[in-house]
């Protein structure tokens, strides 16, 4: 999904170098980048870049606003020409100064010298016995904590996804006590993901259960990494002007309308994006679920996509058909998922049994039958039927 895309890879011989993908991106024309090159050794990289870039200051469309990308140029010519055109001028940067050395290579990594970890055990038994007396904790190893490289520690995800609250937001407060989190467990660092929430990268397996205890005060140990409540939404028409409708507040609904953890972790993985205008910033494209705000006579209104994915298989989603009110979206999400309820297989996630279905049956629940009354994008009425919630406008009050 990006103009450039570099994957560290290993070749056959074992040298380190990158996997090279061009042409991606999201926004008015989503496309997931293509391979250019299967592999760049390291000391080339930046050359190779630059050749990608040379190629598109020589032939992009920077004259037009709407076409001013790599990806418009990669369509345009093609994958084969354009790699043509950038080996042809790969030919003039290789081994220009760009090159990375391997001095360079060494000062730069000393940067990024490890922690000073402790040699522990690979697995702390105490911990485990907390894990299995209190389910809440249970919980949040289950999905906030990741496994790590060295024995001994894991990284752990502190969600900003608390209901109520806009998703990725933090007061001052909660940012000093984060960091002071971070001081106490994690040597110091933390790190900010796109998915909107914090990660302690090298917490002691040890220390998890205390972590847990100050998180929970701190109203940043909700068990909900990777679950429905867990949305990427952009700030939306309450503070965008490019915005077509409003995200927060409708992250917020549907929120509430799911609440129930128990409920969220049988539902399981599931990504839902939210963007307030075509310009992507929430990545509704590559969302399990995806919506995008819509402007339709100076009203919101809200079009959604589903079965899209991030990550190395990327994956756009696919639009089911005309657009919602915001008092008709948490409704509309809760029959996308009866359809996954009914048919999904034991342990299969929402997305692989939209993949395996497709979206026919998820736009025959969503779209099956007329409500009188209800105001349309164009056309005969298809809608919601069975209870609605209405949402006060502004659902959402701003913090700041
Ligand atoms: S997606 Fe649109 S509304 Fe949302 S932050 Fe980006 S430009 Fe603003």
């Amino acid at each position: 999904m990006h103009d450039i895309g570099l994957q560290v890879v290993k070749n056959a011989r074992g040298e380190v170098g990158f996997r090279v993908l061009v042409g991606g991106g999201l926004g008015r024309t989503p496309v997931i980048g293509v391979e250019i090159c299967d592999f760049v050794p390291w000391q080339h990289i930046i050359t190779y870049v630059e050749s990608i870039v040379r190629v598109y200051n020589e032939y992009g469309r920077r004259d037009n606003i709407y076409k001013a990308r790599i990806k418009i140029l990669v369509k345009a010519l093609g994958i084969a020409e354009f790699k043509r055109q950038v080996e042809a001028d790969w030919q003039f940067t290789k081994n220009g100064p760009c090159t990375i050395t391997q001095a360079e290579l060494d000062r730069v990594s000393a940067c990024f010298a490890a922690p000073a970890y402790e040699q522990l055990p690979e697995s702390d038994t105490a911990a485990e016995a907390l894990q299995r007396d209190n389910k809440a904790y249970g919980n949040w190893l289950k999905r906030n904590v990741k496994p790590h490289k060295v024995p001994g520690y894991a990284s752990v995800v502190l969600s900003l996804k608390q209901t109520g609250i806009a998703p990725g937001d933090a007061t001052a407060e909660q940012m000093d006590a984060a960091a002071a989190l971070a001081e106490r467990f994690s040597f110091g660092e933390l790190r900010i993901t796109h998915m909107q929430n914090l990660v302690l990268a090298d917490v002691k397996q040890s220390d998890l259960f205390a972590l847990w205890e100050a998180a929970k005060k701190l109203g940043m140990a909700t068990a909900n990494i990777g679950l429905l409540t867990d949305m990427i939404c952009c700030p939306g028409g309450d503070f965008c002007t490019l915005a077509n409708a409003r995200s927060i507040p409708l992250a917020k609904a549907i929120a509430e309308c799911f609440d129930d953890m128990d409920f969220q972790h049988d539902i399981g993985e599931l990504e839902i994006n939210i963007s307030g205008c075509i310009n992507a910033c929430g990545h509704h494209h590559v969302g399990h679920i995806g919506i995008l705000g819509v402007d339709k006579d100076g009203e919101e209104w809200y079009q959604i996509q589903i079965g899209g994915e991030q990550g190395n298989e990327a994956v756009l989603g696919k639009v089911i058909g005309r657009s919602f009110s915001f008092e008709q979206m948490p409704e509309v999400i809760a029959r996308l998922l009866q359809v996954y309820v009914r048919e999904r297989y034991d342990d299969e996630r929402f997305i692989d049994t939209v993949r395996r279905l497709g979206i026919e049956p998820f736009k025959a629940e969503v779209y099956g039958t007329a409500i009188e009354g209800e105001k349309e994008l164009g056309g005969p009425g298809y809608g919601l039927v069975g209870d609605v919630t209405p949402y006060a406008t502004p659902y959402y009050s701003p913090r700041f």
